[in-house]
């Protein structure tokens, strides 16, 4: 056989579970041949001395996401495809916004327009803040269309849901087979801690951390638990920012219940300290959770190693450090309260993961794998995707483990202006990114065509089977 469009030779192949030396052919945007050394046909990149591991899949990305105040986020479709491509990354979910008071159809297709311009596959997670009647009525057609993950908050206004609302939402997700994300801080308890601090004179960004110290995230992380379980619906806990956090989530898990724990870059590599930058500085690492204290970092990497934590993704979120629609929009002189939350990393995601996991030995290159592809794509039913095999996606990263690189804005390919890792020195880089089967970026340069992007309709799949198991054999869910 030699009717390969592509073959990607000589590397060192990284999956969740194996490695291996062979040559990968490519046909028709999937992996077709697997073998030792394959004739030479189509295009071939060489990846002698280099890893090839499946393209990252980044299941939480804020891209040109509609706000309720009528701002878009920075970062475009075009954008964060670049971006991505730039850091190894080749298929993500984003978030599909509703508004209270409104039906979610008008946004959801308006998301759906501006997502046409993707160079990246994508899915979307369905933002649910405002359950009532008529809007659980939209879900089973949302469902239906491929979308099967609702995000709810509980906090942030004006998105958050009260645990009645939590419970509506966890419900209607159990009827429809779909998986439900939660971000878990106490609202109640940051709106009192935010009054009391500013009260006390307390307004810089870094009292946005003290704002929501880690017990907040704790006691909303054990209450989201325990509402699933009452429901009985499987959740994925978003951006775990601490050790005591994870362990509810092992707590969990330990009962048997299908919770399962993401965490991200910002809480492997930044700390409170950065947010006490001087002036307003501090805002460029402002999202929530917040970073926490250095110490926490190792405590995270043991929980990642028990795989409590499942997934690590970027939580990319875009505002820019300048400009009226960047962090200072509100004002520079605002309280941290006024200051939009959210930090851009899609393309710093793999780079510091692969640096500060396995390049610093806490992890192996295919727990690597496993917690930026191959982990992300089966809890959120992205077959195709997350793995090297006869038949998938040829989504692929080949990349260079001892290249060194110093983390600049310019290296991230985003419309953002600034990077919160900026300055920071890893080793291991992508080299080239391969999105099913088209050479999307290489040695830097990102080529694909806007619309290119396929999106990932996602059919129903196991995972997001409730246990069977409430409370009086009674199921609330109907
Ligand atoms: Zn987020």
């Amino acid at each position: 056989m030699s009717d390969h469009d592509l073959v990607v030779r000589g590397g060192t192949i990284v999956t969740a579970s194996d490695t291996m030396r062979a040559d990968i052919g490519v046909r028709g945007g999937r992996i077709v041949a697997i073998a030792e050394s394959l004739p030479a046909s189509g295009r071939s990149i060489e990846a002698e001395g280099l890893l090839v591991m499946p393209g990252g899949v980044d299941t939480h990305c804020h891209i040109e996401q509609l706000e309720a105040n009528g701002t878009v986020h920075e970062d475009s479709f075009a954008t964060a495809s670049a971006s991505a491509f730039a850091g190894g990354t080749t298929s993500a979910i984003c978030f599909a916004s509703q508004f209270k008071g409104h039906p979610i159809g008008p946004t959801l297709d308006e998301y759906r327009r501006r997502a046409r311009s993707a160079m990246l596959d994508y899915s979307f997670h369905q933002i649910v803040t405002d359950p009532t009647d008529a809007v659980l009525k939209e879900l089973p057609g949302i469902v239906a269309s491929g979308i099967r993950s609702f995000k709810i908050f509980m906090t942030y206004d004006p998105l958050h849901v009260d645990d009645r609302e939590v419970l509506r939402v966890l419900a209607a997700a159990k009827r429809l087979g779909a998986f439900v994300t939660v971000h878990c801080e106490n609202y109640a308890a940051i709106g009192f801690m935010t009054e009391a601090l500013i009260a006390a004179g307390h307004t810089a960004p870094k009292y946005h951390a003290w704002s929501r110290p880690a017990v907040v995230e704790r006691e909303a992380t054990y209450r989201a638990i325990a509402l699933a379980e009452l429901i009985d619906t499987p959740i994925q806990v978003f951006h775990v920012s601490s050790a005591e956090v994870a362990e509810e989530i092992a707590r969990a898990k330990a009962r048997g219940l299908k919770v399962w724990g993401e965490t991200c870059p910002q809480y492997l590599a930044l700390t409170d300290g950065h947010m006490d930058w001087p002036g307003f500085e501090g805002a460029k690492f402002m999202c929530s959770p917040a970073p926490r204290e250095a110490a926490e970092h190792e405590r995270m990497w043991g929980m990642i190693r028990r795989g409590v934590l499942d997934v690590i993704s970027s939580d990319h979120c875009g505002f820019s450090y300048e400009g009226s629609k960047g962090k200072g929009q509100n004002g520079r002189d605002v309280p941290f309260r006024d200051i939009p939350n959210g930090i851009p990393g899609l393309a710093a995601r793999l780079p510091i993961v692969f640096s500060e996991g396995v390049s610093k030995g806490r992890i192996t290159p295919n727990e690597f794998v496993a917690l930026t592809a191959t982990n992300p794509a089966n809890l959120f039913g992205l077959s195709g995707k997350g793995r090297i095999a006869i038949g998938a996606d040829a989504d692929l990263v080949v990349w260079d483990p001892k290249k060194q690189v110093t983390l600049t804005n310019a290296l991230m390919q985003h419309a953002i202006d600034y990077t919160p890792y900026e300055g920071i020195e890893v080793t291991g880089w992508p080299v080239a990114t391969i999105r099913r089967g088209e050479v999307v970026m290489q040695g830097g340069t990102v080529q694909a065509e806007p619309g290119s992007g396929r999106f990932l309709a996602r059919g129903p799949y196991p995972l997001t089977a409730p246990r069977g198991v409430v409370a009086n054999g009674f199921d609330p869910a109907g």
